[in-house]
């Protein structure tokens, strides 16, 4: 095998790795948390926060209709016990009696609205939770298979690195080095030559340059630098 053929299969080797390598980022960026899962718990954690506060105001609402009913039942007593006999005052206490019963309406009319809200509430974090479950279900089987995905690929990755170990060992250094400037510059290091053009560049390469292809010289296009290698 010639030269220029061994750094070509390392650079088959090395597009293989570099193609490995940005599955791994791709997979590393899929592992954690997704925004979804993220978002659905968010959502249902603010409803279940929105329950406790909701039911702390329907219990304070509560007290405040029993403490209503009560001033009623004292004040209907007041007004019709027979004990009062001040017109002046009945009057008072009537009016008086009529504030409270509007006060209690209001309150009555403000606990059924909550308890309302209430109920949607409970619905809602009920419907949520179900949603979030199955989020969470399809997201931990997903981070399963990347899991899995991760691990074939580093398996694959290592055995390539393996590979380019020995292809790389046929090659003297400083003929590595050149393939690596070369590479670092334009991406791939070795052009193959079809039709008497260099496939790098597109460009018709010299005679002498064919020639000396063919007799297994390490040569590069005159035009855009790569390594040449017989197709
Ligand atoms: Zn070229």
């Amino acid at each position: 095998m010639t030269l220029a053929r061994t750094l070509y299969d390392l650079q088959q080797i090395d597009l293989d790795i570099q193609k490995k390598q940005d599955t791994l980022d791709d997979i590393k960026r899929q592992l954690g948390e997704s925004d979804s899962l993220v978002q659905a718990r968010a959502a249902l954690q603010a409803e279940k926060k929105h329950l406790i506060e909701t039911e702390k105001q329907q219990r304070d609402l509560e007290y405040e209709v029993e403490d209503l009913r009560n001033s009623i039942k004292q004040l209907n007593n007041k007004l019709y016990g027979g004990k009062e006999k001040n017109p002046k005052e009945l009057v008072s206490l009537e009016k008086e009696l009529s504030i409270f019963k509007t006060k209690l309406n209001q309150k009555e009319d403000d606990l059924l609205d909550l308890m309302a809200e209430i109920e949607t509430t409970q619905d809602k974090i009920k419907t949520n939770g179900q949603k979030l479950e199955k989020i969470e279900g399809e997201w931990q089987q997903e981070q399963k298979d990347l899991g899995q995905k991760q691990a074939e690929v580093k398996r694959r990755l290592s055995e390539l690195n393996r590979q380019r170990t020995v292809v790389s060992s046929d090659v003297a250094g400083q003929t590595l080095e050149l393939y690596e400037v070369i590479r670092a510059r334009k991406g791939q290091a070795v052009a193959k030559i079809e039709q008497g053009r260099c496939q790098g560049c597109r460009l018709n390469l010299a005679v002498n340059e064919l020639q000396r292809a063919r007799a297994g010289d390490l040569i590069q296009c005159s035009s855009c630098g790569r390594i040449l290698c017989l197709g």
